[in-house]
């Protein structure tokens, strides 16, 4: 039997068991594996924008020579070498000190690689060292650096590259239909690989980097939506058959009448409730748009169908909330629910764990607790996870085993960028709440400087006269709980000094124990505590509507997002509200954030700047974002090759000649969808 792609590395002649081991960490199995284990940079290539690099940074630049080097001495034994670069577009000065000698490799014209220490305000570059020119020898020009372990060196990794490369090319699958090749100028895989281990010239990089990108974006994609259509097909999921009726009664009985988005995106989860295919739908909503109780009238469905439902929501305060609103609705109706979270007692946990899996409970309100190895359900059939974001895919994706195929709803308040979300989250429907409830007075945000904290105070204390409450949202710092509690205490005791018998201030931050935490957070739902001091714990859904102004502290630490988030606290009631940003931003972008706050209560475009202002792990906030990982390619600077096999995934999977058509067959391999037959593969 001949060699094959899939081959395990370890048939590599210099592959023993440890080096396989530290390979196998690595994500690397077959050769594939390792001819797809690109470098995540190169020692030489300066891949940064000009503007990015950060004063004093050392670096190394490459561009093209349009001046001649001129030595000019000064002092006994000291020389100053000088000439100028263009880059890109720029024009940019090197400076050597007391290296006269490097001037005849400084030739008009030509390209060079310098390295050296750059000075952002002048725009000028100490050099350090020559790193060869084209016409040299330039192979170290473009050292690959890969990602190692302790098992393994990355200059064994690049030599086990150049082995497998050298034997096993002519393998390398061509996963791009030939005609996608031609119409987005692709070169071959095998080159491109090639070009990514080995690049000689930026343009051969550049060149691999583009193929290489569509190649990752393609797979996932058509990944996305051939198990989306898979899905979609008739009788894979569940069937819940509410009651119709029963279902509109319901509706009828709410407090209000639900705006004409929610009653269009009700429409859109029922119908997927009931049709036997899977639900996998995101729920949009602006903060307080009204997506709770688009939830509860899908638990409400669900329960009414017999089937158990599970809402899992990041905190503690958020569940406890969704608990008692919730109840509220389904206690007359004899729809049975409980509160499972990490304060659960041991002994109601018990019940509550028995009275799931037997049947009684129909719903479940929940953290993270929810997820542990002895929840079991009796007929589990809707999962709702509430601000999506915040859970890692894995959590979501196990408390979704826990049901056979329960339907599934992700809710959301941190607008994901339209055309980001379809194309991120290509195997989900979208679902969006575009119009908050009528009657809403919309904040009017403020920004203001530290020095101006007196005046806040006094405009503070103005509302809470007229009865209403506050929050004071602490300095985020990040990488360190200890210093945000430390703050948030340093405000709450000037605060508690300022007003000192006048007004209650309380104290909420993470550091405290989940009883404290309920406990002063009831106080400021009873409207006991006036004011509230916080770190972000408050963050998500939080619903005091007594409460009408927001300070923020160091709004500048945070994305315009989770600003968004935090202002979506006030407002809720019919009272006029306020948001106070206290800031002090140094840079242009810190100045203009600001600004954008104080101008729109959109949070679409709120994220949508926050995405160009500050990239996508900002507007989630975090590392579990669900957002794919991608070897190669960028959701934000590939943004356009994104879009682009999106598209072309979109019209393959609907194509009928797409699981015969012969010149789809390595696609299909590659996506499983074909048999790997020894005969036929390559
Ligand atoms: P979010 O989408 O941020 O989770 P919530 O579901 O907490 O928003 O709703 C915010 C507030 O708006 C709640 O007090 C809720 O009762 C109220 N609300 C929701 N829908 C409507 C509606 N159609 N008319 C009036 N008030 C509503
Ligand atoms: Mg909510």
């Amino acid at each position: 039997m001949g060699k094959k792609i899939y081959d395990s590395v370890s048939v590599l002649p210099s592959v023993g068991q440890k080096r396989q081991e530290a390979l196998n960490q690595l994500g690397v199995f077959t050769i594939l594996d390792l001819l797809s284990h690109f470098p995540f940079r190169y020692e030489d290539i300066q891949e940064k924008n000009l503007l990015e690099i950060e004063d004093q940074e050392k670096v190394t630049l490459k561009g093209n020579v349009v001046s001649e080097a001129v030595v000019s001495r000064f002092g006994p034994k000291k020389n100053r070498l000088s000439f100028r670069l263009i880059i890109e577009h720029a024009v940019i000065s090197i400076t050597f000190f007391n290296q006269s000698y490097l001037k005849n490799k400084i030739v008009l014209g030509e390209e060079l690689a310098v390295f050296g220490k750059w000075d952002a305000k002048r725009k000028s570059l100490t050099g350090i060292k020559i790193l060869g020119t084209s016409s040299g020898d330039s192979t170290n020009d473009f050292e690959s650096i890969y990602k190692a372990n302790k098992g393994i060196k990355q200059k064994t990794i690049f030599e086990l590259v150049k082995k497998a490369y050298q034997n096993y090319h002519e393998l390398i699958p061509e996963n791009v239909p030939n005609e996608l090749k031609e119409k987005y100028r692709l070169i071959s895989h095998n080159e491109a690989v090639y070009g990514m281990h080995f690049p000689t010239s930026q343009e051969q990089s550049k060149q691999a980097r583009r193929e290489v990108i569509f190649e990752e974006f393609l797979l996932y994609q058509l990944k996305l939506q051939s198990l989306r259509k898979k899905q979609k097909a008739a009788g894979y999921g569940l069937q819940i058959k509410y009651d119709v009726k029963d279902l509109r009664r319901f509706i009828a009985s709410l407090p209000f009448e639900l705006t004409k988005a929610q009653k269009r995106v009700v429409n859109e989860i029922c119908t997927d409730l009931k049709e036997p295919m899977h639900m996998h739908r995101l729920l949009q909503g602006d903060v307080g748009s009204g997506k709770t109780i688009v939830a509860a009238i899908a638990l409400f469905a669900t329960a009414n169908a017999k089937y158990q439902s599970a809402l899992m929501v990041p905190t503690e305060i958020l569940a406890e909330q969704h608990m008692e609103s919730l109840s509220q609705l389904f206690d007359p109706l004899e729809v049975r629910i409980a509160l499972l979270t990490g304060s659960t007692k041991v002994k109601e946990r018990r019940i509550i764990l028995e009275e799931l899996e037997n049947g009684q409970l129909d719903i479940i309100i929940g953290t993270h607790a929810l997820i542990q190895k002895d929840v079991y359900f009796s007929r589990l059939g809707l999962v709702i996870t509430d601000e999506q974001h915040r859970f890692g895919v894995n959590q979501r994706k196990i408390l979704r085993d826990k049901g056979k195929e329960p339907d599934v709803l992700f809710m959301t308040a941190t607008p994901i960028p339209r055309t980001l979300a379809i194309t991120t989250y290509g195997e989900m429907d979208v679902s969006i709440i575009d119009e908050l409830p009528a009657g809403r007075i919309p904040i009017e945000t403020t920004w203001t400087r530290p020095k101006n904290f007196e005046l806040t105070l006094e405009f503070m204390e103005r509302q809470l006269r007229l009865g209403s409450q506050a929050y004071v949202i602490c300095p985020l710092i990040e990488e360190s709980e200890t210093l945000d509690v430390k703050n948030a205490t340093d405000i709450y005791e000037k605060l508690s000094a300022y007003y000192a018998t006048r007004y209650q201030v309380g104290l909420l931050h993470g550091k405290m124990k989940s009883a404290e935490k309920e406990q002063v957070m009831h106080q400021f739902k009873e409207n006991k505590l006036a004011v509230l001091v916080s770190t972000t714990v408050i963050e998500v859904g939080v619903n005091v509507p007594n409460a009408t102004t927001m300070v923020i502290y160091d709004a500048d630490r945070f994305g315009l997002s989770q600003l968004h988030q935090l202002r979506g606290r006030v407002g809720r009631g019919h009272k006029e509200s306020y948001c106070i940003l206290v800031a002090n931003p140094k840079s242009e972008t810190g100045i203009e954030r600001m600004k954008i706050m104080t101008e729109t209560l959109d949070g679409f475009v709120l994220s949508e700047k926050d995405l160009e202002l500050r990239g996508a792990g900002d507007l989630f906030g975090s590392k579990q974002s669900g957002l794919p990982n991608f070897k190669v390619g960028d959701i934000i600077g590939d943004f356009g090759a994104l879009e682009a096999a999106r598209q072309e995934a979109t019209e393959l999977v609907n194509n009928p000649k797409f699981m015969i058509d012969p010149k789809y067959s390595q696609l299909r391999k590659s996506l499983g969808l074909e048999q790997l037959s020894e005969q036929n593969f390559n």
